[in-house]
């Protein structure tokens, strides 16, 4: 029999917390907060998250007002949290449930399931949470907790190492399973972290396996990730009448329908920097900016050039010129935000 003492302790101490975040202010719980909070934690830490929660729902307090939005205003107020496919998916699954479930988030998980880009620790999240059911929510944090806590050693990545997590989640998901899912959140969040685990202030230490084994930093044991591609890249700054010269992105793959600078990418910097030259067919000077950006599973090293080709027009309609308020008001790719707030001052100069 599963000793369940420790989930009361840690309910307590997740209450007593009291911590200031902005989806968790309203009661009874908005499950659109939950659902939107949810998907923007994922990959992003909880103190960068809050400012863009507060303004997303100043853009989009409701469903329908998401709904309603078009793709380049989600992007756009999606800009800087990365990953956006995480965005088009919560445009496209807002646009279902505003046609087909009356603009609510629903309160049934296989239904909440279907939805795009809803799996299954956010539709236990948002049904728990919000609507009080009984549901689990696993995420990589509660492997990471349950793993430590009864020492589970398989790998969590695997199947069998799931199973065995899932297995004692069930034994102990108590009727108020939202608080719970919260306080394992809190928990995962503020005191059992991936690398050193604040043992020393956790409240349910005399039940983690783990620590009573000193294994807290071996577990949880996860396969190792595929190492990072590393890219070159090459953007061109071609300034024209106080306006720079942008690509938008093709609708399929990476960074999708998202705005960038003109830019190539190669496996070295010379390479990317000759080939840049070469499609426009004029000599760069720089490079002027360097940045480092890292994806999950990519890195690029960017270099930026002041390019002034013989630009022909019409050139498509994937190209066009943007002055610097102009493309403070359109979806920028990733890093290319980052360049684009650095290029400001090329027009002022
Ligand atoms: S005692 Fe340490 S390893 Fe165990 S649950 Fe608490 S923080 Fe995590």
């Amino acid at each position: 029999m599963t000793d369940t003492t420790w989930v009361k302790v840690l309910m307590d101490w997740s209450a007593q917390l009291e911590r200031e975040l902005p989806w968790r202010e309203k009661s009874p719980r908005d499950p659109y907060r939950v659902w939107i909070s949810e998907i923007m934690l994922q990959q992003t830490r909880t103190e960068a998250v809050k400012p863009y929660f507060n303004t997303w729902m100043e853009k989009f307090p409701t469903v329908h007002a998401l709904a309603e939005a078009s793709e380049a205003e989600v992007l756009h107020a999606w800009q800087g949290l990365g990953y956006y496919s995480r965005a088009r998916n919560i445009h496209a699954a807002a646009r279902e449930m505003d046609s087909h479930y009356g603009g609510r988030v629903p309160d049934e998980l296989k239904v909440v399931e279907s939805l795009p880009g809803i799996g299954s620790y956010t539709a236990g999240a948002i049904l728990s949470i919000a609507y009080g059911k009984r549901t689990s929510a696993v995420d990589g944090n509660v492997l990471r907790i349950y793993a430590r806590l009864y020492g589970i050693e398989e790998d969590i990545l695997k199947a069998k190492g799931r199973r065995q997590v899932m297995n004692c989640v069930e034994q102990t998901l108590p009727e108020d399973a939202g608080s719970f899912n919260e306080a394992l959140m809190d928990l995962g969040q503020e005191v059992c972290i991936p690398r050193f685990p604040r043992c020393s202030e956790c409240p349910i230490a005399s039940w983690c396996r783990a620590h009573r084994e000193g294994k807290e930093k071996e577990l949880p044991v996860r396969t190792k990730k595929k190492r990072q591609e590393t890219l070159y890249l090459a953007a061109a700054l071609i300034l024209r009448h106080g306006a720079f010269l942008m690509h938008k992105r093709p609708e399929k793959g990476m960074l999708a329908s998202m705005w960038e600078f003109p830019m190539v990418l190669a496996h070295t910097p010379e390479e990317a920097e000759r080939e840049l030259g070469r499609r426009w067919n004029c000599r760069l000077e720089g490079p002027v900016w360097k940045h480092r950006h890292v994806f999950s599973h990519r890195i690029w090293n960017m270099n930026a050039y002041v390019a002034a080709p013989a630009v022909q027009e019409p050139m498509g309609k994937d190209y066009a010129f943007f002055t610097p308020e102009e493309y403070r008001n359109i979806p920028l790719a990733g890093p290319h935000a980052r360049l684009a707030a650095w290029a400001e001052k090329l027009v002022l100069e």
